[in-house]
């Protein structure tokens, strides 16, 4: 089954504001939440749409995809992914639902309380900037993260082996379980230890390399392959180069690209927009002259009469396609320029021109072979 655009999905318009996406979102949530709604498979069906639409929409980074490359331009990411950074507990909370988290898992269809996703450290965003022609031949670059990495001499746990002590609270498991009555049966909610956060043991002689934080921060240096084409939105996810925590495993990198404005070209998606000078004559009788393009100088082929304003194509020299096959075009807008200096030979023949007659200036409808 073809999945649904995600702005009809939420009766929104595309440009729809983020309190415009929020509220509509509110309204379905209310109406179609399961503890309304008890025993009905489309209500949670139609909650769980919602709830992606919502996901997607309500980051800009995910929006800027889906408004871009619709569904397909979210293929890469998973379930976790789409839902990562919606914190849907404390919107319920705002909203006055008050539901307790672990429904929340049961209500994405991630499954029962076996498999929720670990905890792990923050996902990171790193802004790109290229320039117009980076963009179009594609590039490589190696970017600098700060990156904060397991204490060696401890391992992570801030401490040496002896100076360790297990958590009375959650007895090292460094979680705390909660069972919980709802209209599913039994929820099981698990929860990180407050005591150690999660570590199952706490820290009574801090390690002195990294006086007991477990984390040292150093430098990373990663190569990024932008493809040739990208626009600004594009991401690449580098999984597992994002922060991670005392023991716990890294969260993603995020390297979204953003295109610099170009001094001569305006792009519109594959294709380029230059504005280019054409003198009268050229103009008038029609010919070919060069001007700049993305790659080097291309051929413009100014038709006869050409007016300020002409649009003139010259194909396949727009921006690359990523990930497809050819090029865009190049568009380019001619403005007619009157001379200001003539020489007395020039302006003998102009005055010559003159007195032939100019009945068909201003006057394109007139144009001997306009229809072609
Ligand atoms: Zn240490
Ligand atoms: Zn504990």
């Amino acid at each position: 089954m073809a999945k649904k655009d995600y702005y009809d999905v939420l009766g929104v318009a595309r440009d729809a504001d983020p309190a415009t996406i929020k509220k509509a979102y509110r309204n379905l949530a209310m109406q179609h939440h399961p503890d309304r709604n008890p025993d009905d498979d489309e209500a949670a069906r139609k909650m769980k749409e919602v709830n992606e639409a919502y996901a997607v929409l309500c980051d800009p980074q995910k929006r800027a995809l889906y408004d871009a490359y619709g569904h397909a331009g979210l293929e890469g990411y998973t379930q976790d992914d789409i839902f990562r950074g919606v914190d849907f507990s404390s919107l319920f909370r705002e909203f006055g639902f008050g539901f307790g988290d672990g429904l929340f898992d049961g209500l994405f269809g991630r499954g029962g309380s076996g498999r929720r996703r670990p905890r792990r450290g923050a996902d990171l965003r790193y802004d790109l900037g290229l320039t117009l022609e980076e963009a179009a031949s594609g590039v490589e670059r190696t970017i600098e993260l700060p990156q904060s990495s397991p204490c060696p001499s401890c391992q992570g746990t801030g401490a040496p082996a002896d100076g360790l002590e297990t958590c009375a609270r959650c007895h090292g498991t460094g979680q705390m379980v909660r069972e919980q009555r709802s209209g599913y049966g039994v929820v099981r909610q698990i929860s990180v230890c407050g005591e150690c956060r999660g570590q199952g043991r706490i820290v009574k002689k801090p390690c002195p390399d990294c006086q007991g934080h477990g984390m040292n921060e150093t430098k990373k240096e990663l190569r990024v392959e932008v493809p040739a084409g990208a626009d600004t939105g594009y991401t690449i996810r580098f999984e597992g180069e994002g922060e991670s925590g005392p023991g716990l495993p890294p969260g993603d990198l995020y390297v979204v690209v953003q295109v610099e404005r170009h001094p001569l070209f305006e792009r519109h998606g594959d294709d380029i927009y230059l504005q280019h000078d054409v003198s009268f004559t050229v103009a008038a009788l029609g010919g070919e002259v060069m001007g700049p393009g993305l790659g080097g100088d291309v051929k413009i082929d100014v038709p006869e009469g050409a007016q300020t304003g002409a649009v003139v194509r010259v194909p396949g020299k727009g921006m690359p396609r990523p990930d497809r096959r050819g090029r865009g075009d190049q568009y380019v807008v001619v403005r007619v320029v009157t001379p200001t200096r003539l020489s007395r030979e020039q302006k003998d023949l102009l005055r010559q021109f003159q007195r032939l007659g100019e009945k068909d200036v201003g006057q394109p409808g007139a144009r001997k072979g306009g229809k072609g």
